[in-house]
């Protein structure tokens, strides 16, 4: 492939990444968007593979290298549960930050960059940065697959004095800089690098070990922005424009993510990249048996009673979380939506921007079961409506209701926003247990007067609801 095909190519590809980004900020054109950005993808693979810059005796170590990697990924896709997304998107970000990593090192070893004066600077500083931000990256993203999956506890590591740590960390990465800058040989280069890897891996760890539970979803949109910096940076050391156009799209756009998550969850963004927020400015969270521990017993409810609720209420709102994910229960959730519309029941959805375990976790369910878009709002178009809610069901969801966010100050989700549903006439809880949910909080919304529990697995209830629905 020519020089200048392969540029067009690449220019193609940009468009229809860009495209593709448009696309999924919307529900009804993601599909669309998603598709332009796998064309985009094969052609910024088929442009760089066949381009200029391989050789013929590269293309069959890359064609075998993508074999292999297509078989894992297409074994993954495949295997991987919708509740394992959140672990896979980690785990996918810790690649990329090992790929900034490798690129980088292969690239201050390849002696067939011979550069010199201010051109080998700009490659050397290209260099350490993209080492760094791969580094941070890798090692963040291993702990965020860690915590995501339940292998490592939610709660945050506060060390004593660690902003200090990080904060010498930093100015140690700034001290080898310079003398990885002014290395005379290789050899006396790789010193400095091995040292920076070393203290930006563990700055990575020390980051995301630092967030409470549930603030996680910050820091999952934080690392994919970080991702995208690194293929930038990794862009800029292989000198692939598309690199580095595709790795600032994902960046910035993880950025915006972030700060959206964090207006979400009423969060300073700096804290949060800090660490430790939700922890009361570097204490230690409260317990869960702590001060949000909630008096009183629960008022549990049965599927008939609930139906028997359902077909009298004429203004129902469903809010849905994590526990509607692993129940698998978005399908009967619509079928039982579809009943009452059927019956003249105003039915909606709220969702919170931080429901489930990933972004969007509970918009992609809904749209799997096929529930209309007109009917599903986010928690600011919806909070206001509880009062004049008859029924609202909370399915699988726990952090996102907890009423503790607005009344309890020490509570480690203080200032987060809900969804008031206590507000509606009747509350119904469906979960299995008295468990707490992600954050690890009390809820003291399953103690309130107006408020009942169905106990048990989404699914089966509800389930046992829509029979009991369909004896009218
Ligand atoms: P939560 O984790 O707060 O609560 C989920 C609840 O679902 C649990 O209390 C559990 O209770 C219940 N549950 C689990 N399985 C089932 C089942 N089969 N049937 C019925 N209930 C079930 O989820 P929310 O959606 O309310 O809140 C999301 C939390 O996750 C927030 O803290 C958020 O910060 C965090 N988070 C969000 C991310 C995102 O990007 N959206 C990413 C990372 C974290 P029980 O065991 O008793 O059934």
């Amino acid at each position: 492939m020519s020089a200048s095909l392969a540029t067009v190519s690449y220019l193609g590809a940009t468009i229809l990444f860009i495209l593709c980004l448009g696309g999924l900020s919307n529900q009804e054109t993601s599909r669309r968007g998603n598709l332009y950005g796998m064309i985009g993808m094969a052609i910024a693979v088929l442009a760089t593979v066949f381009g200029p810059r391989v050789g013929a005796a590269g293309i069959p170590w890359i064609i075998g290298a993508m074999v292999v990697g297509g078989a894992i990924g297409l074994y993954l896709a495949r295997v991987v549960q919708m509740t394992q997304m959140p672990e896979l998107v980690a785990f996918m970000h810790s690649m990329v930050g090992l790929a900034a990593c490798l690129v980088g090192f292969a690239s201050y070893i390849d002696t067939s960059i011979a550069l010199t004066g201010a051109e080998k600077s700009i490659h050397e500083i290209e260099i350490y940065v993209g080492i760094l931000i791969g580094a941070v990256t890798l090692s963040g993203s291993v702990i965020a697959f860690g915590k995501l999956s339940g292998k490592i506890g939610g709660k945050p590591l506060l060390l004593p004095g660690r902003h200090m740590i990080n904060l010498i960390g930093l100015l140690v990465v700034l001290y080898f800089g310079y003398a990885f800058l002014h290395a005379e040989t290789m050899a006396q280069g790789m010193l400095p690098l091995i040292v920076m890897t070393v203290i930006s891996l563990l700055f990575g760890v020390h980051m995301v070990m630092a967030i409470g539970g549930a603030d996680m979803p910050v820091v999952v949109s934080m690392l994919n922005s970080y991702s995208g910096w690194a293929a930038a940076a990794t862009g800029f050391m292989l000198s692939n424009d598309l690199l580095i156009v595709t790795g600032a799209l994902v960046g910035s756009s993880g950025a915006i993510l972030s700060y959206i998550m964090c207006s979400a969850m009423n969060r300073n963004f700096i804290s949060v990249i800090a660490g430790g927020f939700g922890s009361d400015g570097g204490k230690p969270a409260p317990k869960a048996e702590g001060s949000a521990e909630p008096a009183g017993e629960v008022s549990p409810i049965l599927a008939d009673e609930t139906a028997e609720l359902l077909r009298e209420a004429k203004n129902v709102i469903i809010v849905p979380g994590y526990g509607m994910a692993v129940a698998q229960a978005q399908h009967i959730v619509y079928e039982i939506t579809s009943h009452l519309r059927e019956k003249g029941v105003n039915v909606r959805f709220g969702i919170h921007p931080v429901a489930g375990r990933m972004p969007g976790h509970m918009n992609v369910l809904l749209a799997e079961a096929k529930v209309p878009y007109d009917i599903v709002f986010e928690m600011d178009e919806l909070n206001d409506d509880f009062p004049d809610t008859d029924v609202a069901i909370v399915i699988g969801a726990n952090d996102i209701v907890n009423p503790a966010a607005q009344e309890d100050p020490t509570s480690p989700i203080a200032g987060m926003p809900v969804l008031e549903v206590w507000k509606a006439k009747t509350s119904i809880v469906m979960k299995r247990s008295m468990a707490s949910g992600y954050a690890g909080v009390d809820n003291p919304l399953f103690y309130k007067d107006n408020n009942r529990m169905l106990f048990g697995d989404a699914k089966k209830m509800l389930d046992e609801v829509l029979v009991a629905l369909m004896k009218d």
